[in-house]
């Protein structure tokens, strides 16, 4: 089941550049910064009452956000649900007709399991389902 917005993922050149910018928008500092290395990005994340703001740069040549920067520039790159059981929700996602672009759970930012739907299928909005991974079943 989706239980509501985790957060919303954007694009950006530096987060250099960039935190500033949002720290002025959210009146905050972001809370946690960290390199994923499975995705080639670094993130910050801001709170935003219940969802979060998560701004991402390229953190690796060749990138699939430094391709995604190249053709579209900075700005939203994806929206995350929160789902309380992601295999269940993927499988669910499948079945509905969403292609996943990967078949298992990853471990990605902010201590969640993660996986992202294709674009294509979804409207050309790119979709990640996450999970805690305390609260996984
Ligand atoms: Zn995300």
């Amino acid at each position: 089941m989706v239980i509501k917005i985790d957060h919303i993922g954007i694009a950006v050149r530096t987060l250099e550049q960039a935190s500033p910018l949002f720290e002025k928008l959210l009146g905050e500092k972001p809370f946690k910064s960290e390199e994923v290395h499975s995705e080639g990005v670094n993130v910050s994340f801001f709170r935003c009452g219940e969802t979060k703001i998560e701004l991402l740069e390229s953190s690796m040549p060749g990138s699939t956000l430094e391709k995604f920067l190249v053709r579209k520039g900075e700005g939203v790159h994806h929206i995350a649900f929160e789902t309380d059981n992601i295999k269940e929700e993927m499988a669910r996602m499948k079945e509905a007709g969403f292609s996943l672009l990967h078949e298992e759970p990853r471990i990605g930012a902010d201590n969640k399991l993660v996986c992202f739907i294709h674009p294509k299928s979804a409207g050309g909005l790119l979709v990640e389902i996450c999970q805690e991974r305390d609260k996984q079943n």
